[in-house]
C-alpha cells in the first residue's frame, strides 16, 4: 500500500489494543483498497476451469507438464483413501496410527466420550451446525445473487445486560450483514424477548393479550457506535430517545453526540472498530452488546442468496421452564393471588391456564390475576 499514502492507510484495520480491537476505519474504504488489490478473478463466483488452473499452477511455479500431472495425481481425493477401493468408507473410523493432527485430536475426543459413563449429547454439539447446515449449497434464484465484491460483516449480539445469568457468556446471536444492510436490518433481525413482551393483567380477557406485544408499542430503539447515536425513525410513534443522553453530556461538559437515523445507514458507510463493543437499546432499558468481529469480502462459498441474510449463523440455546402442572408445555402465564396454583407466582402453559381458571363458555373462575409470560428459551 506504498502508494495510498496516510490518508488511505487509515482504512486498514489495525490493532489498537492487540488482539482486542482495531483501530476506527471506514468499511466502504477498506472494500475498496481489497477491490483495487485484488485481480477480478480472485473474488469472482466461478468455478477455475481444471486446465485454465493448471497453466496458471505451472507458472507460477514454473514446472513442467510432467511435474504438474504428478502433483495432480499425488494430491488428488482418491489418494486420501483410509482403505481400499473396494470396502465403502466409514467416516466415523479413524485409523488407529494417524499422523494428521486433525485425526489424532478427533481421535482422543471419540476415546474420551466413550470413556464418559454419562453418554448425553449437549444441546450446543447437537445443533453446532444446524444453522450452517441450512444455508450451505443452497442456489440463489435468478436476480438474488450477492454481488462479487460485495463486504460481509459478522455481529455478535449478546444478551442483555438485565439476564444477570448470561451476562458473562457467549453471544446469543451471530448474524452476517452485506454492506448494503441497514443498521434498521440488524434492528429487525435482533431478536429478543423483550420486544415480544406484553405488559399488563389480562385476566378478564385472556384472548387479546398476544395483541399488545411491546414491539408493536415501544418502538424506538438506537445503536451508538462511534459517538453516534442511530435512531430507529420509521415509524410515527418512534422518538428520539437518544436526545435526553445527548442533552445531559451537553450539560455536563462532555463531548458532544451525533445523531443519526438508523434506516439511513448503511453498513458500508460505517466508520467501525472490529471487536469493540458497540449498544444497541430497545423497550426503554433493554441494552445489548453488539461486537461487530469481521469485515470481508465475499467468497463463492459463502451462502449467496441475498434473500437469506441478514443471516443467522449461530444462537445461544437456554432452557425453557416449563408448565408447573403438566411439567410438558413451555409456560405461558403467570398467575398471581390464585387459590387454584401450588405457588405465588405460578408459570402455566396455555391449556393448563384455560383448563383451571376458566369454564366452558371461557368464564373467569375465582378471582386471581393473569400476566402473559415470553420464556427466553421460545426462540431455540
Ligand atoms: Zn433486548
Ligand atoms: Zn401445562
Amino acid at each position: 500500500m506504498a502508494t495510498c499514502g496516510k490518508s488511505v492507510s487509515e482504512n486498514i484495520p489495525d490493532y489498537e489494543y492487540i488482539d482486542v480491537n482495531t483501530k476506527t476505519f471506514d468499511i466502504g474504504a477498506f472494500r475498496n483498497l481489497w477491490l483495487e488489490r485484488l485481480k477480478p478473478s480472485h473474488y469472482s463466483y466461478k468455478e477455475k476451469e481444471d486446465e485454465e488452473f493448471e497453466t496458471e499452477l505451472s507458472k507460477e511455479f514454473g514446472l513442467n507438464a510432467e511435474t504438474v500431472n504428478d502433483l495432480k495425481s499425488i494430491c488428488s481425493l482418491d489418494s486420501l483413501r483410509c482403505n481400499p477401493v473396494d470396502r465403502p468408507t466409514d467416516t466415523n473410523v479413524v485409523p488407529p496410527d494417524s499422523t494428521l493432527r486433525t485425526l489424532i485430536q478427533r481421535k482422543r475426543r471419540q476415546d474420551y466420550k466413550s470413556n464418559l459413563t454419562v453418554q448425553k449429547v449437549g444441546r450446543h454439539d447437537l445443533y453446532a451446525d444446524e444453522l450452517e447446515r441450512l444455508t450451505f449449497g443452497r442456489n440463489p434464484t435468478e436476480g438474488n445473487e450477492i454481488p462479487e465484491g460485495e463486504v460481509i460483516i459478522s455481529v455478535n449480539v449478546y444478551y442483555p445486560t438485565i439476564f444477570e445469568r448470561f451476562k458473562y457468556i457467549r453471544p446469543h446471536m451471530t448474524l452476517l450483514m452485506t454492506g448494503s444492510h441497514t443498521l434498521a436490518n440488524l434492528r429487525d433481525a435482533i431478536c429478543c424477548v423483550s420486544d415480544l413482551q406484553v405488559c399488563g393483567e389480562f385476566s378478564n380477557t385472556p384472548d387479546i393479550a398476544p395483541d399488545f406485544i411491546s414491539k408493536d408499542h415501544y418502538r424506538s430503539s438506537f445503536f451508538y457506535l462511534e459517538g453516534v447515536f442511530y435512531n430507529d425513525m420509521r415509524f410515527p410513534e418512534c422518538q428520539d430517545i437518544s436526545s435526553t443522553t445527548i442533552d445531559w453530556a451537553k450539560s455536563h461538559n462532555f463531548p458532544s453526540y451525533e445523531k443519526a437515523k438508523m434506516e439511513d445507514t448503511k453498513f458500508i458507510d460505517l466508520k467501525i472498530k472490529v471487536g469493540f463493543p458497540y449498544l444497541y437499546c430497545h423497550q426503554g432499558d433493554c441494552e445489548h452488546l453488539v461486537i461487530i468481529t469481521d469485515v470481508r469480502l465475499s467468497h463463492k462459498t459463502d451462502c449467496l442468496d441475498k434473500k437469506l441474510y441478514p443471516l443467522l449463523t449461530h444462537k445461544h440455546r437456554v432452557t425453557t421452564r416449563r408448565c408447573t402442572v403438566c411439567h410438558l408445555y413451555i409456560g405461558r402465564w403467570l398467575t398471581s393471588n390464585d387459590r387454584y396454583a401450588p405457588c405465588d407466582p405460578c408459570l402455566f402453559c396455555d391449556k393448563c391456564f384455560r383448563l383451571l381458571h376458566y369454564d366452558d363458555q371461557g368464564n373467569k373462575l375465582g378471582d386471581f390475576l393473569a400476566y402473559p409470560y415470553v420464556d427466553p428459551g421460545a426462540f431455540n
